[in-house]
């Protein structure tokens, strides 16, 4: 069996533009061979949002080189656009599997409907390190909708299945490496074991309710990491509980990360700076 590791969590929120209030429960600033595949974790939300007449609240015009974004909507609405000709409104139960890769430049806004309505608003952005080899691929996007992501039941809960497999389930999204994705439902009370891949990175974010994992309590808002080592884990329901399981096979090798740039080496990085301030990361679609 895994053990529990550590729990993350962090009681300082901040805004990403005006749209995201947001806890970053672990980054690339930290130990990253720990997280690694993963970047960073960021929770928005659970917010409630007054309806908006102006322009939606979001995040303007940015780059990103050399990883993977992924969007997962839990309550509201997302609409983004993408200088890759990509586009498109992430609605509740939908991702937005983002592969930067050599260069994108994007925007996230509220949806205009979700907006004008305002709301609960919750969800999550992950960021996935690509190996080096896949660094410089080309920018692309899979939107994930509904429909796409397979549900698995088992006794005591349910879990779409959104990256990798559980139970002869697969995820519709392609990853660079391997990485299960898993939004998974608990009922109060369930008292489960999970199957969990050996030698995988693997964090446990609970987004509502309360589990015991390692005879140890994890809230809301907080993320069990467990060990590498060991196949599987058993985790007790303390009440109707959310949570998001991510393992991955650990990429070993050097992470350097600048705001919204990670590559290997600084000289990436530098290169990376010049790239978008030349322009070289095209523009946005037009609207
Ligand atoms: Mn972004």
């Amino acid at each position: 069996m895994k053990t529990l590791d550590t729990i993350l969590r962090n009681d300082k929120p901040h805004w990403v533009g005006d749209g995201f209030p947001v806890r970053s429960l672990f980054s690339y600033h930290g130990d990253t061979s720990a997280i690694s595949p993963f970047l960073l974790f960021d929770y928005a939300g659970p917010w409630n949002f007054e309806p908006a007449t102006g322009h939606p609240r979001g995040v303007g015009e940015h780059p990103h080189k050399g990883f993977e974004t992924v969007t997962i909507v839990y309550d509201g609405e997302v609409s983004h656009r993408d200088s890759a000709g990509g586009g498109g409104t992430i609605g509740a139960g939908e991702v937005q599997w983002m592969t930067a890769g050599s260069g994108v430049l994007h925007e996230e806004f509220h949806s205009p409907g979700y907006s004008k309505t305002g709301g609960p608003f919750r969800m999550v952005q992950l960021w996935v390190n690509l190996p080096a080899k896949d660094k410089l691929t080309p920018a692309k996007y899979q939107a994930i909708t509904r429909d796409m992501i397979g549900e698995v039941s088992f006794e005591g809960g349910r879990a779409r299945i959104i990256a990798g497999e559980f139970k002869g389930a697969e995820g519709p999204a392609s990853t660079f490496t391997p990485i299960n994705l898993w939004d998974v439902r608990l009922d109060a009370n369930a008292d489960i074991s999970l199957p969990l891949p050996k030698g995988h990175t693997t964090m446990i974010a609970v987004l509502a309710g309360h589990v015991t994992i390692g005879g140890k309590g994890v809230g809301e808002a907080e993320i069990a990491r467990l060990s590498s080592y060991g196949a599987g884990i058993a985790i007790k329901a303390d009440g109707d509980s959310v949570l998001l399981i991510m393992t991955g096979e650990p990429i070993d090798e050097p992470v350097f990360g600048y705001g919204p740039f990670v590559m290997n080496t600084e000289a990436e990085i530098r290169e990376a700076i010049a790239e978008f301030n030349s322009g070289k990361f095209g523009a946005l679609a037009s609207a």
